[in-house]
């Protein structure tokens, strides 16, 4: 969300999320009514068995970014022993550019800024590790493309390369598309991308519920984000379905 450029009133900046989340609410009571074995249906006509080919864990391959739900944060917490912050880090655009903060580029592209020199950022990611890959995938020679919290993983990863839009079974590009799967296989599969819809779209309207405005750059925020980012400092504000958290990271 970028508020950036607008020049609407609060009034109907309030509105406009308003209007947003009774979409959203909408949206959330027709997917609970989904037709199961209409998704499964299709899942089996689409095909799919994975070849553990670890593409989709590595960023070799492309965007590997894995949106986290609250549930799937507090279950892989349970699950390792980790802390939040061992597990997640704030949901960024997977090629944000250099954030080198100088004023010859005062606009960075897919991030907000504020007056206060904060990134704010919606949603959070799984970790990843300095090569870009995920942090749980296995190393090539000691489990090569093995989830090392497979019985936790997150729903994005359980679900792939499937997932809901707008009502409609949607498909990532994948390996795994095109083989056979078993109509309990596939039954299964859309009971998951069925709830992974319903719980993304939950944690969606209660974040957009606990939405606090900010107030976007006009220069100033970039010339204190600089000066944070030489002392190798870098400020978050993300936004979740349980209000605003504010990280303090390091500028590399
Ligand atoms: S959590 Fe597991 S399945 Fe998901 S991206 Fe990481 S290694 Fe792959």
């Amino acid at each position: 969300m970028v508020w950036r450029n607008r020049t609407n009133s609060d009034f109907v900046r309030s509105r406009y999320i308003s209007l947003f989340i009774e979409e959203l609410e909408q949206e959330l009571s027709d997917a609970l009514d989904i037709n199961i074995a209409r998704v499964a249906s299709k899942i089996r006509e689409i095909g799919f068995s994975c070849q553990k080919c670890g593409h989709c864990c590595r960023a070799a391959f492309g965007d590997n970014r894995v949106l986290l739900t609250q549930k799937d944060i507090l279950k892989i917490a349970e699950h390792t022993g980790l802390s939040k912050s061992g597990i997640v880090t704030p949901m960024l655009p997977d090629d944000p550019g250099p954030f080198s903060f100088s004023s010859e580029t005062p606009d960075i592209p897919g991030i907000d800024l504020d007056t206060e020199g904060n990134i704010h950022t919606f949603g959070w990611m799984l970790r990843r590790k300095s090569n870009g890959d995920c942090s749980f995938i296995g190393d090539e020679k000691e489990c090569q493309n093995r989830c090392k919290i497979y019985d936790a993983r997150p729903m994005l990863c359980s679900t792939y390369p499937f997932y809901m839009e707008s009502m409609e079974l949607q498909v990532s590009e994948c390996e795994g598309l095109g083989h056979k799967i078993s109509g309990s296989e596939s039954l299964k599969l859309a009971q998951d991308v069925v709830r992974r819809y319903i719980a993304e779209t939950r944690d969606t309207i209660s974040l957009y519920r606990k939405f606090r405005d900010f107030n976007a750059d006009d220069g100033g925020g970039l010339d204190i984000a600089a000066r944070r980012a030489k002392e190798g400092r870098i400020v978050y504000v993300v936004h979740d379905s349980d209000g605003m958290h504010r990280i303090v990271g390091k500028f590399q």
